[in-house]
């Protein structure tokens, strides 16, 4: 077989910042030890989201140049709403400036005090705004151990809780991919099993969309029946089974800024609209300029084609395969991201001493990698009395932006970390020096033991 190569050629390059091992000590040093908090141009390789870091393609900045700024009802929007329409089949389309502001309005609107709301896996902003409505935000994994669809809901479960008391629930949200769970896909006959719990029950059941391409691709290439089915094809199928869906745009739309929200549901669109006309603006434009729903509109397409999308998720997963040649240990890969295993990477340094936070500390140090920490750090479960419990797994998560990075830096990318593992007794392990009460990752800062 031949090598493997993008489907696409670059047109407009941009250098990365090169940097020296003395100076990024110096600049870890000075953000105490929080890599978040680092300049962008101090970074070599940038593998701390895959979100609104995506690459244009030319068809989405000549787009852009033809957009219609008008106020309200733009050409732009038209050409939006119309994709969207197509990709999605909802009636009812709303932009929004990205995805937790849809999230924000919808929960608003479709809950209630005292409801719950389930989901295979709630992404953080997700469950905050759940919770804002005094609603509980209660997760239902699958237990499989190695499947093709980990992502998936566990339906015995969730019939169970429906079945006790259905009166109570809110809503379901199927999260595709599930991004919190290793970006692992859901299956089309999970969805569907799920639809069908949710009807039974009269329960509304929604999606949140952020990865719905890259899901399609994972039912064309693992589910039967699929195989002959273009990911367009799968994916209207997928969203033929939900109520509404929400996206950000800044992942499978391929921009950098953006969201949707899509409905079959002509009331909750009607509520919808009122409240996005209050917080993002007129419904024809939610927040973005004409310029971004032009680019939207071509980014969601083109996050369809089948060439860029068994590129992406074929790179993702020999990323995965050559971490595992330098020695380390890794979660399965999904669709966006590798999950690097940092107890097993780092071996000596306890749980009370943040592994993962030291691996990103010790990848940045050693190569000017940036990676995101999904460890103690960002999870940070604590007992009544404010104790740390350390419960979560260390994981450092390499998320992989869209059409950015090529196979090279990502070569780069697993030898640095294998140097960093075969010198693993030098790394150190870190306690907190100060840390905000919420989202604490962002701005904590650390220092070395
Ligand atoms: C990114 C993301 C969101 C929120 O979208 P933003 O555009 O960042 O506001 C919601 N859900 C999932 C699964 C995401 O990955």
């Amino acid at each position: 077989m031949f090598s493997k190569f993008e489907p696409y050629r670059i047109k407009t390059v941009e250098p990365i910042p090169l940097t020296t091992r003395e100076n990024r000590q110096k600049y870890l040093e000075e953000v105490a030890f929080n890599p978040n908090c680092l300049k962008a141009n101090q970074v070599t390789i940038d593998l701390m989201s895959d979100s609104g870091t995506n690459a244009l393609s030319c068809k989405q900045w000549s787009a852009m140049m033809q957009a219609d700024e008008s106020y309200a009802g733009a050409d732009s929007f038209y050409t939006f709403e119309t994709t969207v329409k197509k990709i999605t089949g909802f009636p009812f389309i709303v932009p929004v400036h990205q995805g937790r502001a849809a999230e924000k309005i919808l929960f608003k609107v479709i809950l209630s005090e005292t409801q719950v709301a389930y989901s295979n896996g709630f992404f953080d902003t997700n469950r905050v705004h759940i919770l804002q409505n005094k609603v509980k935000a209660i997760n239902i994994d699958t237990e499989a151990e190695s499947c093709d669809f980990m992502g998936n809901i566990d339906c015995r479960k969730l019939e169970e809780m429906l079945a006790k008391d259905d009166q109570k629930v809110g809503v379901v949200v199927m999260t595709i991919t599930n991004g919190e769970k290793g970006g692992w896909p859901v299956s089309i006959a999970n969805i569907k099993e799920v639809a069908a719990i949710c009807r039974k029950h009269n329960v509304l059941f929604y999606a949140d969309a952020c990865r719905f391409a890259e899901n399609s691709w994972f039912i064309k290439t693992r589910e039967n029946g699929f195989r002959d089915k273009t990911p367009s094809q799968i994916a209207l199928e997928m969203f033929n089974e939900f109520d509404g869906c929400i996206i950000s745009a800044k992942k499978d739309g391929i921009c950098n800024i953006g969201g949707v929200f899509a409905t079959r549901q002509r009331d909750v669109f009607e509520k919808f609209s009122q409240e996005c006309i209050l917080a993002e603006g007129h419904i024809t434009y939610g927040g973005l300029a004409g310029r971004d729903l032009e680019a939207i509109a071509v980014g969601l397409t083109e996050a369809l084609d089948e060439h860029y999308l068994q590129h992406r998720i074929e790179m993702v997963q020999e990323f995965g395969r050559m971490l595992e040649l330098n020695g380390a240990t890794i979660l399965e890969p999904g669709g966006h991201a590798i999950f690097v295993d940092a107890d097993k990477a780092l071996p000596h340094i306890p749980r009370n001493q943040h592994p993962a936070w030291a691996l990103t500390c010790a990848i940045y140090v050693e190569g000017g990698i940036r990676a995101f920490e999904y460890g103690n750090i960002k999870f940070g479960y604590k007992d009544e009395n404010g104790k740390e419990l350390y419960r979560h797994p260390e994981f450092v998560r390499l998320a992989i932006s869209r059409r950015v990075y090529t196979m090279s830096h990502l070569k780069y990318v697993a030898e640095v970390f294998g140097k960093v593992i075969q010198n693993a007794s030098k790394v150190r392990g870190l306690t907190i020096v100060r840390s905000p009460s919420f989202l604490r990752l962002f701005t904590i800062e650390m220092k070395e033991v």
